[in-house]
């Protein structure tokens, strides 16, 4: 028990104790894991941004007006701009179309005319006046710009001159100025018209085609132009009709969402100097870039263009979340995410220390090595049911084993009981008869023959009984040997029948002997052979029940000689029949033990025929009878 128990608890602790460590390896080697995930989507992720970064301002032209957040839509890129001495250049500036309307609209005689008519209109209150001479610069205009800011101002003085009609086709013109016509804060012009043509509630379609077509230009707009756009989309929504609605609507939530862009570019500007980016150095002194997250959705990150020339670019974090799976390095079980700082996530870390809301999330169930993890897991378990379930079959094999030990103990006490038994009754019978013959009780001369042979007979089941118990010995010492004689086998077989004649005829036992007309020869001991002949007969007398009739037969058959023994008596079942020739065995019933026995005779003719380099068959049925073949091979002439 002990001897099983004590390594199975050892192999289960060892093996718990195994699968322990393989388990705090496998949380350490998540935890590896999951740092190189993070690691990999940050660099991933800012070697993007950088890259970016570098395009935009290596795409930029010196003096583009308002680059940068049109030029990567793709990237989440929301803001690219330099920084002039520190302050933040705001994208929109400087403007273009204001410089050229400027320098337009300044350009003598044109400057003049127009200040003339505003000086009749204003001053003189002479709106015919100021209608000649604005229409005066109208003619003398040298380009678009000068042209549509006279007629803009010639609409005007129509409309206060009660000519309606010509104002408002004069303003349809205007209205489809093209946006880069500017007046000198680069507003276009039609933007004006437009404004007057909905005070008149009048061309609601075109007005608001033109302030779609302005709204959708891909650029940077003055925050004097947004607002402009937003005032005049307002009126919009109240003057017109539910078919334009939708379109207005729209418009108004574009140009809301870009008002709060150019806002927060303003707020950036004013707040930049206590954002801790750096601004300064040169090239050499610096290496890459700085982000740090502004306000609720901007990553702003700072970076060196050229010597002494500092650029800073803003992307939306939350488009970030949506890019950031398909950048092409970034690994399958990281995930961007937003989270609360203050609660500290097992199962993340931030994106960058200074941005601690940012954070990469991995999910371990697409690390590479769970399941490799789970797999030797099994493969542990796997091994050490192997282990016990070995060690417990041995166990069961050492139990057989002690079991059958202890039933050859069982089986040795009764065999001396059984021997016993055996060696009392003929010595009984002997002393019986001898000690008649001694008093001569019996003086007639007939019934002392049979006394005498009584003695004889009964001694000669001595000497078998002994014989047997010696052969036992000899056999179990690895000492007997058996004679290699030529034998005549109808000699063993008449010899045999002559000594067990006195107990067949005892018993009332009729023996049929049939030997073949050509008795065989065979090659060995001829008293080893008769001793197992004599204990098939004697075995067929003991278990023939009430039936006394035996049949012995010597023939050949398949080259073979064969002695055979047939009774009619209990018979053996078939389940059994294979331990007949164990040593010690002896069928288990009720009627079995009132016969003496040893269980040793079998053994002993199984074991005789055997070294003769033959074999024993046995057939029976219960309650049938049973016969014993003797099989030995013939003697080769
Ligand atoms: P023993 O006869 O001393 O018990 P054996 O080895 O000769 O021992 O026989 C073993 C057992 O085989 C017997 O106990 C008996 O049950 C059974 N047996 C042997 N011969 C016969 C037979 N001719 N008919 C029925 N049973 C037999």
């Amino acid at each position: 028990m002990v001897a099983v128990v004590l390594p199975s608890t050892v192999l289960v602790a060892l093996g718990v104790q195994l699968m322990r460590q393989e388990r705090e390896l496998a949380i350490q080697q998540a935890a590896n894991e999951r740092r190189l995930v993070v690691s990999q989507a940050r660099q991933t992720l800012f070697a993007k941004l950088e890259q970016v970064q570098r395009e935009v301002f290596e795409a930029r032209t010196g003096d583009t007006p308002g680059f940068g957040s049109t030029a990567f839509p793709e990237t989440a890129l929301v803001l690219a701009t330099q920084i002039n001495d520190g302050v933040l250049r705001l994208p929109w500036m400087p403007d273009r179309r204001a410089e050229l309307g400027r320098t337009s609209l300044r350009t003598e005689p044109f400057a003049r005319r127009v200040a003339r008519g505003k000086r009749a209109e204003f001053v003189g209150g002479d709106a015919a006046r100021a209608i000649e001479l604005y229409e005066d610069a109208l003619a003398g205009a040298q380009d678009s710009i000068q042209a549509a800011y006279a007629r803009l101002l010639l609409a005007r003085a129509l409309g206060k001159s009660g000519r309606r009609d010509e104002a408002i086709s004069q303003n349809q013109r205007l209205l489809a100025l093209p946006p880069h016509v500017t007046d000198e804060v680069g507003i276009p012009i039609a933007l004006f018209a437009a404004g007057r043509l909905l005070d008149e509630l009048d061309g609601g379609r075109a007005v608001i085609e033109k302030l779609g077509t302005i709204v959708n230009e891909q650029r940077w707009r003055s925050p004097a132009e947004a607002y402009m756009l937003r005032d005049l989309l307002d009126e919009a929504s109240t003057t017109h009709g539910s078919s334009e609605r939708q379109t207005v609507v729209d418009l108004q939530q574009r140009i809301g969402s870009e008002i709060a862009v150019i806002e927060r570019v303003i707020d950036l500007r004013n707040e930049l100097p206590g954002l801790g980016l750096r601004f300064g150095g040169t090239l050499e002194d610096t290496y890459g870039s700085r982000w740090i997250r502004w306000g609720d959705d901007w990553l702003v990150g700072s970076t060196p263009i050229h010597d002494d020339a500092w650029g800073i670019v803003a992307f939306s974090i939350r488009q970030l979340l949506a890019l950031a799976p398909a950048l092409p390095n970034w690994p399958g079980a990281a995930e961007m995410i937003i989270a609360d700082a203050t609660e500290p996530n097992a199962a993340s870390e931030p994106l960058d220390p200074a941005i601690a809301e940012v954070r990469i999330a991995v999910l371990d169930d697409a690390l590479p090595g769970s399941g490799a993890a789970v797999r030797r897991r099994g493969f542990y378990v796997g091994a050490l049911l192997l282990v016990l379930s070995v060690t417990l079959f041995g166990a069961y094999l050492f139990w057989l084993d002690v079991r059958r030990e202890l039933r050859m103990g069982e089986l040795r006490t009764l065999f001396v009981s059984s021997v016993s038994h055996e060696l009392k009754t003929p010595l009984t019978a002997i002393r019986m008869f001898a000690e008649r013959l001694q008093l001569k009780k019996q003086p007639d001369p007939k019934m002392q023959t049979e006394y005498l042979a009584t003695i004889v007979g009964e001694s000669e089941r001595l000497t078998r009984l002994l014989n047997n118990v010696l052969d036992l010995s000899k056999i179990e010492q690895a000492q007997k040997r058996y004679r290699q004689d030529p034998v005549e086998l109808a000699d063993v077989v008449d010899r045999t029948v002559r000594a067990i004649g006195y107990p067949l005829a005892r018993g009332g036992f009729t023996l049929n002997v049939d030997v073949d007309g050509h008795p065989p020869r065979v090659h060995g001991d001829a008293d080893a052979l008769e001793q197992a002949l004599l204990n098939l007969l004697s075995n067929a007398m003991k278990y023939s029940g009430e039936n006394r009739e035996i049949d012995l037969r010597l023939f050949v058959q398949n080259g073979a000689a064969v002695i055979e023994v047939s009774d009619r008596g209990v018979g053996i079942p078939t389940a059994v029949q294979e331990r007949l020739t164990e040593k010690f065995y002896r069928v288990p019933t009720a009627e079995n033990e009132r016969i003496p026995g040893t269980g040793l005779g079998l053994a002993l003719v199984h074991h005789a025929v055997e070294a003769h380099g033959g074999h024993l068959t046995i057939q029976s049925a219960e309650g049938e009878g049973s016969t014993f073949a003797i099989h030995l091979p013939l003697e080769t002439r």
